[in-house]
C-alpha cells in the first residue's frame, strides 16, 4: 500500500484518538497536533534544545525519515500518554504538503523529540544525518567515535562515549553507566 494512502487512514484514526480523550481529566497537558509544517530538514538535537550532551545540530531529511516513522508508530509503543500520540503523529505530520518546506528548518516539540532523539545514532548509520558543527561553523556528515575512559568496578561498568567531528571538535559527549544485575536461581525442590 502507498505510504501516503497508509499515512492518509492513520489520520482519522488519531483524530478519533483526540476525540475521545477530550473528556478525561488530565494533569499533563494533552498533545496536540503540531501547529507548525515540518519542514523538509529536522533538528533532532543540539544547543537549539539546551541539550547538555549533543554541541552540534543534528539534522535528519524528512523524506527519509518518513518510512521509518510510519513503521516506527506501528511498532513501538510508549505508557507515556503525549509521547505515544506524538510517535503516531509523526508520520502524518511530515506528509504534509508545503510549498515552504525547503525555506525553514523545522525544530521538534518536546514529545516528537522524545520519539526521535534515540535514534539519532541509528539515523546517522543509515546516512540520513548531517551536522552542523557551532564551533568550526560547517556542515558534516562522518563523525569519529571515541569511545575512552572504560572502567569496571564489581557489577557497575561506565565509560565515556565521544563523537568527534572532521576538524577535531567534540560534537557529542555523555558517560554510559551499566549495573549488572545477577539473577538468582531459585530452587524448585
Ligand atoms: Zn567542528
Amino acid at each position: 500500500m502507498n505510504i501516503f494512502i497508509q499515512i492518509a487512514k492513520s489520520v482519522g484514526r488519531i483524530l478519533g484518538i483526540r476525540k475521545s480523550s477530550k473528556s478525561r481529566v488530565s494533569v499533563e497537558k494533552e498533545y496536540e497536533f503540531p501547529s507548525h509544517i515540518c519542514a523538509s530538514k529536522i533538528i533532532i538535537t543540539g544547543p537549539s534544545y539546551g541539550d547538555k550532551t549533543y554541541f552540534a545540530s543534528f539534522i535528519v531529511d524528512a523524506d527519509k525519515l518518513i518510512s521509518w516513522a510510519f513503521d516506527h508508530s506501528k511498532g513501538v509503543w510508549s505508557s507515556s500518554k503525549n509521547e505515544q500520540k506524538a510517535r503516531e503523529i509523526l508520520p502524518v505530520w511530515m506528509a504534509i504538503k508545503s510549498e515552504d518546506k525547503e525555506s525553514y528548518i523545522s525544530i521538534l516539540d518536546g514529545p516528537m523529540r522524545q520519539v526521535l532523539a534515540p535514534y539519532i545514532y541509528d539515523f546517522y548509520l543509515k546516512g540520513w544525518v548531517s551536522y552542523y558543527c557551532h564551533l568550526c561553523h560547517s556542515q558534516h556528515q562522518k563523525l569519529t567515535e571515541n569511545d575512552h575512559d572504560h572502567q569496571s568496578q564489581g557489577a557497575h561498568s561506565s565509560w565515556i562515549v565521544e563523537w568527534i567531528c572532521p576538524n577535531g571538535h567534540i560534537i557529542h559527549r555523555k558517560q554510559h553507566d551499566l549495573m549488572w544485575i545477577k539473577k538468582r536461581v531459585r530452587s524448585t525442590g
